[in-house]
């Protein structure tokens, strides 16, 4: 029988080949031989690391120099990351207190990861590249070459329990036929760059290092599946079978619609100028999810008006007057921590003081951010809505509401929070338009940490508590007869997709990347099947049943 191992799909596409597993550490005996380094003055050991650390970071510059987007800003990020003072700082400590080299680096490390782990969200999951960098630290203080993935001659499955960002960075998909990870959540390095690669990706496979050695793989990265030595001939035909329907998905070219016309907007999600200049030479009907925050990461102080203004013109502008672009105000805080914005030290950040909620101590924020918005639409004169994130009540729908028509723009706000979809009706009293964000309306249902991958069956948009909340929320809008779109991770899924139009959402936002796969499989499907997968979806006990219940619908 052929050993299934299930994890989180991450990036669609069927993969077959031998699996390479991969070891990222530095030898024992290396460091075993290496001892204390025979330092005897501290401030020896620590110029020994500086090199080191210098080193290591220069790795990375040039590795970013080669590369672009999204691939070139996590290896600047490792740079960053390896020369930190405080973490030098640590390092220097523990040598002034006696201990040799490489138990003072491991020490500071773990005191970092400690503090990461603490903060949890995006945080946390920079805890392996502070692990990789002690590796690589650690080898050139030995005198060993920097561990890192060595690829052989001919295709493969890259398996490893982890990867880190310098390791996924330089990889060629000619030679990396898929990436299967044990840790990692949907929005790990490995993740992210395998969706920039396009490399099929399934992650959380827990036990796939150690089944995966000296054995061929059948990865699917739809389904989250990897099978352990499949019959080779029919798991090449399925992925030509695969790779066929692939090619015929990049001639897509919209407008998003089912198989017998019912229309569905297919919009896209942008971070800044660059990604909605590109979203906007698609196929997209416009912008579901502008994430302003993304703009601000790196600020300590707040923008001005007039420099967010720019900032927000240029990402309007790409889309004329007749794509709508939905800018939504300030996500600040929980994973993505903005110096300016951002309550600190929260217990529970993830339930704490973030998004909308940020403007009940400082309603000046919203406000000039509002003002910045209908700045940039008056010079721009693009269709421009706005969204709040993090919506919890009627009240602050309304005031919201009141807040943005004061300066021409047309309100609506996210359901990420079950109590919005619960009150969709009343909400929809209030405001234009809803937006369902199911990354987080998934991770709030569920009372599961959205980057937490042990959780990863928990924060899945498949569980039917998360669709029948979208199925109030949809009802809610026919019911008012106001749009109703998804913006989270789920709309990227065309299988979801289909549910979620079955379901009665009427558009769908998503990376610009995803809008082809979705719109064309959507022009395969009827109304009425869309609906058919919704009703099986929703009975489904749990995701991997709905994904089975639906996907069996889909013509043949
Ligand atoms: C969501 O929560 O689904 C969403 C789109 O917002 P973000 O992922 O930025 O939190
Ligand atoms: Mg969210």
């Amino acid at each position: 029988m052929v050993t299934s191992i299930h994890g989180t799909p991450v990036v669609p596409g069927l993969a077959f080949g031998p699996a390479l597993v991969t070891v990222t550490d530095v030898s024992p005996a290396a460091v075993e031989k290496y001892g204390d380094g025979g330092f005897t003055d501290p401030d020896d050991a620590l110029a020994a690391y500086d090199a080191a650390v210098e080193a290591v970071a220069e790795g990375f510059r040039r590795k970013a120099s080669a590369a672009d987007g999204a691939t070139a800003g996590v290896l600047t990020a490792s740079a960053g990351l390896a020369t930190d003072r405080g973490l030098r700082a640590a390092v220097r400590k523990n040598l002034r207190a006696g201990e040799p080299v490489l138990t003072a680096v491991d020490h500071a490390v773990e005191q970092f990861v400690t503090v990461f782990t603490g903060m949890g969200g995006l945080m946390a999951e920079r805890v392996t590249d502070l692990r990789d960098i002690r590796s690589r630290v650690v080898a050139r203080l030995v005198g060993e070459p920097e561990p890192g993935v060595t690829l052989p001659d001919g295709p493969v499955v890259l398996v490893a329990t982890d990867l880190a960002p310098a390791d996924t960075a330089g990889l060629d998909p000619a030679l990396v036929l898929a990436l299967v990870t044990e840790r990692g959540g949907p929005t790990s390095h490995t993740a992210i760059i395998a969706r920039q690669l396009g490399i099929p990706c399934v992650v959380g496979a827990t036990g796939v290092v150690a089944a995966a050695s000296g054995h061929t793989l059948l990865v699917d990265g739809a389904a989250g599946t990897v099978e352990v030595d499949p019959d080779p001939a029919t798991a090449r035909e399925r992925v030509d079978r695969d790779t066929e329907a692939r090619a015929e998905l990049a001639h897509w070219e919209g407008p998003g619609r089912t198989a017998d016309g019912h229309p569905v907007k297919l919009m896209a999600n942008v971070a800044d100028a660059a990604s909605a200049q590109a979203a906007a030479d698609g196929p997209v009907a416009g912008v579901g999810l502008f994430r302003t925050e993304l703009c601000f990461l790196d600020r300590d102080t707040e923008p001005t008006v007039e420099e967010q203004a720019a900032v927000y013109a240029d990402v309007l502008a790409p889309f004329g007057k007749d794509r709508n672009v939905v800018v939504r105000t300030l996500d600040a805080g929980s994973d993505k921590p903005i110096a300016f914005a951002t309550h600190p030290d929260e217990e529970n950040p993830a339930l704490g003081v973030r998004g909308l909620r940020l403007s009940f101590t400082d309603h000046g924020l919203l406000e000039r951010q509002l003002d910045a918005v209908a700045a940039a639409a008056e010079k721009t004169g693009a269709d421009t809505w706005v969204m709040a994130p993090m919506v919890a009540t009627v009240d602050e729908a309304r005031d919201f509401a009141t807040a943005a028509r004061e300066r021409g723009l047309v309100p609506g706000v996210m359901v990420e929070v079950p109590s919005a979809a619960l009150l969709a009706d009343r909400v929809l009293a209030e405001v234009d338009f809803l937006s369902i964000g199911t990354n987080d309306l998934t991770q709030y249902t569920m009372a599961a940490d959205r980057l937490c991958s042990d959780l990863a069956h928990l924060t899945d948009p498949w569980q039917p508590a998360v669709l029948q909340l979208v199925e109030m929320t949809a009802a809610a809008g026919r019911r008012a007869g106001k749009p109703i779109g998804v913006c989270g991770e789920a709309a990227a899924d065309p299988l979801l997709a289909c549910v979620l139009v079955g379901l009665g959402v009427t558009s769908l936002s998503m990376a610009a990347a995803a809008v082809r796969p979705v719109g064309a499989r959507l022009g395969t499907v009827t109304l009425e099947q869309c609906r058919a997968m919704s009703r099986v979806a929703l009975a489904a006990p749990h995701p991997a049943a709905a994904r089975d219940a639906a996907r069996a619908l889909l013509p043949s």
